[in-house]
């Protein structure tokens, strides 16, 4: 630790109570042990970490906001690995408006960098509820996805280029704004996604968009997850990619919202069993043929009910609902919150399936279904019965979060799904992945994790099972 202290400086170094923080899960689902938290400042000083950790055979985690929910961050078994912060590396290095390209470190946190687009007059699409924690470098590494894929698609789709720490110390540069360059295996992808197991990010070139003159935000009530469907398909024949993200909500779920937020609330003057919360934006006239087509799928009996937003307080407003989801799950007291994704048209059969298979762990327990039902990515989150809190329900059913989860992925596998569709797998799913994958794609893992770092120092136990890696 001393040679690491001598680079960073001895207050780049955390540990004990100062370091707190870093060991906590955003939903309090896991605590990590208390390592030394290194926050190094320069993508050199990230070099020399690990090449001395390489040397030494010390493990390395990459921390960005903390907001990872498959425990990626966290090291739930040992205090002898680093945990490296890149929150001190939060400098945009370049706007270059003409190549529609921001340069920025790893450790910018998401909400900055939609404010430095927005000074361009630019906008960077990615977005989520964890905005003002998460980091760049955490949304690369997990392949983030978030509100606006529909149309701009996951992180991976919105990176041009580059630069990273390997586990060898050797600093990758491909910053370069190219959008064409077929010069072999692309690296950048391999990275991105790789949960911090194949190397350091620590800048990267991210695709900007022009801001779009006109937004239009609507919240519809509607029946089941079968007429939000309708309602996609509609407003997709009439709008086409300027739909930016479609959010399903249970009326459970906004019930919660604005039982835990009262300043919140439900714009309806009743309860609904459903709703959607539409985002759409383009050149002049968006709003007007969104309206049109919803309007239609009112006559069609798809939509029972519509808010449109008519100020950006109120376009706020809804968001807010959708926002608060994840908080208002957390002070309900979930125990299980799952990601997992199956072909768009099969929502309405993913919903009542693994609903009935949740009721088919534990009669009384409740379910909050929400998320990117235009991505075929509805988040469950479950609670004990009522009246009964989580500690007592979980001690009483020890477990019952692995056999809810187990459920959730048995009926999104039997869908054609995927057991993550946007967190990634962290330690949480790693058995998951390695019952659900299919031999051959297991054996290609290893083989590159072994390949890149063959000393399983970057972020051992993540996404790949360490024993296994090893044979
Ligand atoms: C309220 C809330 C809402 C959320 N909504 C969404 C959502 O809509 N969509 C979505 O996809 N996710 C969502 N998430 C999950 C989370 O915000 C994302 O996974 C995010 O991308 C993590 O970024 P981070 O900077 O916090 O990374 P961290 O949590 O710090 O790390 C996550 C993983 O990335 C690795 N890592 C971090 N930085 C680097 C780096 N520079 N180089 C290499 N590896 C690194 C870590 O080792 C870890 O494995 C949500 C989380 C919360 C709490």
């Amino acid at each position: 630790m001393n040679d690491i202290r001598a680079i960073v400086g001895e207050a780049a170094c955390k540990s004990g109570p100062d370091a707190a923080r870093y060991y906590e899960d955003p939903r309090g689902s896991f605590t990590g042990k208390d390592c030394v938290v290194v926050l190094p400042e320069t993508t050199e000083q990230v070099s020399q970490i690990v090449r001395l950790c390489n040397s030494a055979g010390i493990a390395i985690i990459p921390y960005g906001g903390g907001t990872g929910v498959v425990a990626g961050q966290l090291s739930l078994d040992s205090d002898a690995a680093i945990i490296l912060s890149l929150e001190r590396m939060n400098r945009v290095r370049s706007v270059s408006p003409d190549d529609f390209v921001m340069v920025a470190e790893a450790g910018c946190v998401l909400e900055n960098i939609h404010a430095e687009a927005e000074r361009h007059d630019l906008m960077f699409p990615l977005s989520m509820a964890s905005k003002g924690s998460c980091t760049i470098g955490g949304n690369l590494a997990t392949n983030a996805g978030g509100i606006q894929v529909l149309r701009h698609g996951n992180a991976r789709d919105l990176c041009v280029g580059i630069e990273a720490v390997l586990p060898s110390g050797d600093v990758l540069e491909e910053l370069s704004p190219l959008r064409k360059n077929n010069t072999g295996y692309d690296l950048r992808h391999l990275l991105i996604g790789s949960e911090g197991t194949l190397g350091i990010i620590t800048a990267a070139s991210l695709t900007l968009k022009p801001l779009d003159p006109e937004a239009v935000t609507a919240f519809c009530a509607i029946t089941s997850p079968a007429d939000a469907l309708r309602v996609l398909r509609a407003l997709r024949t009439a709008i086409g990619n300027r739909m930016n993200g479609m959010e399903l909500m249970s009326g459970f779920g906004v019930g919660l919202v604005c039982e835990h937020f009262p300043t919140l609330r439900n714009p309806f003057a009743g309860d609904h069993p459903w709703y959607l919360l539409i985002d759409a934006a383009g050149n002049p006239g968006v709003r007007d043929e969104t309206e049109a087509a919803l309007a239609e799928c009112i006559e069609k009996g798809f939509i029972i009910d519509v808010v449109m937003a008519e100020s950006e307080a109120q376009r706020s407003a809804l968001w807010s609902l959708r926002e608060h989801t994840p908080d208002a799950n957390r002070k309900t007291g979930a125990f299980c919150s799952s990601d997992t994704a199956v072909p768009i048209g099969q929502i309405d059969a993913f919903v009542s399936g693994t609903h009935a298979a949740i009721a088919g762990v534990h009669e009384g327990l409740r379910t909050n279904s929400y998320g990117h039902i235009g991505d075929g990515n509805i988040h469950h989150n479950v609670f004990p019965p009522k009246g009964i809190p989580k500690a007592d329900f979980l001690q009483a059913h020890p477990g019952i979060a692995n056999g809810v989860r187990g459920a959730i992925n048995e009926a999104t596998l039997a869908l054609g799904g995927s057991i993550s569709a946007e967190h990634g797998i962290g330690r949480l799913k790693r058995k998951d992945l390695q019952e659900h994958a299919s031999p051959s794609k297991m054996t290609v893992l290893r083989q590159i994790k072994q390949a890149i770092d063959p000393k399983n120092i970057m972020n051992p136990g993540a996404l790949i099972d360490q024993s296994a890696c090893a044979d």
